[in-house]
């Protein structure tokens, strides 16, 4: 990976390259920024940079022969810890890495329930990271580097880690000499604090919806007013955008719009919602995660919309005559509690929660909202 090859984020790149020309490699970073929004790519292109044989002011070479072997993440010295599902309690992130390794040369941007879903396809299992898989992370370091500069470990989504955590402190405090750990994290409020305090921060800000959209346009073959579109949709999260991308966006306002009036009739019509609920939660885990991205766009929408403030929102025409009518509904005494409870809903779709108790229960609660006073 290159940094070439990573959407956006010119200021990160320029402090990482700055801080290996000058010879501040600190030991135990954590890369942290929301998901989609490229810390993963970011901390892979970082060390491949590092070892690069040429590298150059502003990237690695990609093709010397540790570019060679990064690039398809089979460098000897690159070792990564990703949550895995726990059919088998014993099996290490080792174990996964031939689909480890399909799925970020596929998409970089990967979210962590896309990549769940890629270990168990019905999304009913809960990802982890075990004590051994920490323990074997110690037998990782201990290997004396084959031919890198820099022996790196990546950790991605650290917050799996709960006590078992510990296990690394002493290594995040004094790794051996020519290591390097990466922890990529999405929340810092769920990484354990005895490990966030021994490493160094680096935050990864969110993408700019121009950059999404100009990838989508350019990658994905979407026109431009469709691309810029989901990009205000997917709020700087460039998995989120490729969902989006896959599950085609029309499905979504026909979807939103039908939910949204089964919503308002909750309590006089359940046969009706049940069954919407149910033909819903058929779609799938990632469709739906992606869905509630999409209706927090639509609630932002319907409050925005009576400010007069239109051209922001690159509807299209469905979308604005939907948002017209329904902007009365929303305002600021129920958008805070809308919002977050498709946030919830969100982190219980990808948490295993049952999802038609979740969105049952949520359809009855947006009920009760849209019906408060104003
Ligand atoms: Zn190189």
């Amino acid at each position: 990976m290159q940094f070439k090859h990573i959407i956006g984020q010119h200021e990160i790149k320029q402090q990482l390259i700055q801080s290996v020309k000058q010879g501040r490699i600190s030991h135990a970073q954590l890369f942290l920024g929301g998901e989609g929004v490229g810390a993963l790519p970011l901390a892979v292109a970082y060390s491949q940079y590092i070892n690069c044989a040429n590298a150059t002011d502003d990237d690695s070479c990609g093709i010397c022969s540790s570019c060679v072997k990064f690039e398809k993440l089979i460098h000897p010295d690159l070792h990564f810890t990703f949550p895995t599902v726990a059919i088998d309690k014993k099996k290490l992130s080792n174990d996964f890495i031939q689909e480890w390794r399909a799925a970020f040369i596929e998409n970089p941007y990967i979210g962590e329930l896309q990549w769940l879903l890629k270990l168990d396809e019905e999304g009913k299992k809960q990802g982890n990271i075990t004590a051994d898989e920490c323990r074997d992370i110690f037998k990782k370091i201990g290997l004396k580097a084959f031919e890198a500069k820099f022996k790196t470990v990546i950790i991605w989504l650290p917050e799996y880690l709960s006590q078992e955590g510990n296990i690394l402190l002493k290594l995040l405090e004094e790794p051996p000499v020519g290591t390097l750990i990466i922890l990529v994290a999405q929340d810092a409020d769920k990484v354990i604090a005895t490990i966030l305090s021994r490493t160094q921060l680096i935050k990864i800000p969110r993408l700019s919806d121009d950059d999404i959209s100009k990838v989508l346009v350019e990658k994905y073959q979407q026109p431009e007013r469709d691309a810029e579109t989901l990009a205000r949709v997917a709020e700087g999260n460039m998995a989120l955008a490729i969902s989006l991308v896959n599950a085609g966006r029309s499905d979504y306002f026909e979807l939103f719009q039908s939910w949204m009036r089964l919503c308002f009739n909750a309590r006089k019509d359940i046969e009706n919602l049940t069954k919407w609920v149910e033909d819903c939660v058929k779609t799938g885990r990632e469709f739906l995660k992606s869905f509630m991205g999409y209706c927090m766009h639509m609630m932002r929408a319907s409050f925005i919309h009576k400010y007069g403030d239109n051209k922001m929102l690159r509807l299209s025409n469905q979308e604005t005559d939907f948002v017209t009518k329904f902007s009365p509904f929303i305002h600021s005494n129920n958008l805070p509690e809308l919002t977050k409870a498709f946030n919830d809903a969100s982190f219980h779709i990808e948490r295993n929660a049952d999802l038609k108790i979740t969105f049952l229960e949520l359809s009855l609660y947006i009920g009760s909202q849209l019906k408060k006073a104003a």
